[in-house]
């Protein structure tokens, strides 16, 4: 018999599980009739290309992701529910580090539970820096998230970094940070050993 590791492997929330840059575009589609392109889904972006404001940015978020009823209709990024299934199965850690704030995060917990998920969900109070809560949880042996910063911060705390392709962080460079995967078969398969 193959024992695997029970891994510990702490999960971004938007962008690696559940796919945010959709749930923006439909926000933002409802709010001001206007579409979010998946490269742009990102204020620093959406406001550089001049397509929506920082100020109706705000907007789009707080009802994405704080209006329940819309925060429930998030759809999961491909392959993130299979893999984290399997996961789980297998008896690995895996809880969510948001930094959605609190009341944003419940809805993660409720949208998880709609699919049979007990999994712990962290919010970071829309600070980057996670390193707090990973200490918390007594320290993680992967960590994947969509944002280099949120990366960086986490360098020399949890030894396995990876970043989530996005379109909207395709221009970014991970450098010595965390190493790049395009898929969760990718990812889950750099974790089996
Ligand atoms: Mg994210």
């Amino acid at each position: 018999m193959v024992l695997l590791t029970r891994l510990r492997v702490g999960l971004d929330g938007d962008g690696v599980v559940l796919d945010g840059a959709e749930a923006k575009s439909r926000a933002s589609r409802i709010l001001f009739g206007i579409d979010i392109p998946p490269r742009f889904a990102k204020r620093e972006l959406l406001v550089r290309e001049g397509i929506i404001t920082s100020k109706q940015y705000d907007a789009i978020k707080d009802f994405a992701y704080k209006v329940r009823e819309q925060a429930l209709t998030f759809q999961f990024v491909p392959g993130a529910r299979e893999h984290i299934d399997r996961m789980l199965r297998d008896g690995w850690f895996v809880p969510v580090i948001s930094s959605r704030p609190e009341v944003a995060a419940r809805h993660i917990v409720e949208l998880f539970q709609l699919h049979g998920w007990d999994i712990p969900v962290l919010s970071n109070g829309m600070s980057k820096d996670k390193t707090a809560i990973v200490r918390d949880l007594g320290g993680l042996d992967v960590y994947v998230d969509d944002s280099i910063e949120a990366l960086q911060c986490l360098v020399g705390v949890v030894p396995r970094l990876y970043l989530f392709d996005q379109p909207y962080n395709r221009d970014e460079d991970p450098g010595d940070i965390a190493v790049r995967v395009y898929s969760w078969q990718e990812f889950y398969s750099l974790l089996l050993p």
